[in-house]
């Protein structure tokens, strides 16, 4: 793949990337990220029966908020994500926890041509909702995966009351996000994510809606997948 048809959206990378020294502050708009943190950590050491000691993949890793936590929990760490301002963010940062990530400007489908079945974990977090094309990512996820691991995916799903939640609620009047955050149109069903999986022998273990009440400003997990949703595939 040479660098003209990389599966990247620049103008989604600099967004973040013009956003970054802030990936840390519990304060600015990465809030919501640290909020689901534990959730979503939880649920990976949960579905995944531990990742102490695992090789464990986050793709599009940002400024590491959940690379760090695997790694704190005794897991071996690589983060991967496309943005130059995230990836020295997530570097700087983990010189200040003294935790150690193996962080790599390079794509999904780069990295699982160099080390097919790498990894016992794959985690692909909030970001397939970024890409241009994100069977691409799960495709990738399915190469880098060993047979029997696991991989976690989380996305927004392409429903009304997503459009509503996510971005008119979250960006809009809730301004928790920066406006343009999200596009409607990127947003993936669930169906979708589990038809590509099914594609490159990915199979669905569960699936789990993430919802936020903001009234309490608390986070959980919980049936009902029509906004945020995460996944859990095993490969066969
Ligand atoms: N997964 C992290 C960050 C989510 S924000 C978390 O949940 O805490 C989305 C991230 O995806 C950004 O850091 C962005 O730079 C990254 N990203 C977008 N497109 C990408 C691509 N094609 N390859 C790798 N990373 C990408």
């Amino acid at each position: 793949m040479n660098s003209e048809n990389l599966n990247i959206d620049k103008a989604e990378l600099k967004k973040f990337s013009d956003m970054a020294s802030r990936w840390w502050d519990l304060e600015s708009e990465f809030k919501p990220l640290h909020d689901i943190n534990p959730l979503r950590l939880n649920y990976i050491i949960e579905k995944g029966n531990g990742v102490s000691g695992k090789k464990v993949i986050d793709i599009g890793c940002g400024g590491g908020i959940l690379a760090e936590s695997l790694a704190e929990k005794g897991a071996v760490v690589t983060g991967i994500d496309m943005g130059d301002g995230q990836i020295s963010v997530a570097k700087l940062h983990q010189l200040e926890s003294g935790l150690k990530v193996d962080y790599q400007l390079i794509t999904a489908e780069e990295i699982a041509d160099k080390h097919p079945e790498g990894f016992d974990t794959i985690c692909c977090m909030e970001m397939l909702e970024h890409v241009p094309d994100p069977s691409s990512i799960i495709e990738a996820c399915s190469k880098l995966v060993k047979p029997g691991g696991d991989v976690f995916i989380s996305t927004i799903n392409r429903t009304a009351k997503a459009f509503a939640f996510a971005i008119v609620g979250a960006e809009y009047i809730l301004k928790m996000l920066s406006k343009g955050t999200h596009q409607y149109e990127r947003f993936i069903k669930p169906s979708e994510i589990s038809n590509w999986a099914r594609q490159c022998d990915l199979e669905l273990q569960d699936i789990i809606g993430m919802h936020y009440n903001p009234i309490t400003k608390v986070y959980k997990l919980d049936k009902g997948v029509d906004v945020n949703y995460l996944m859990h595939f095993r490969k066969n």
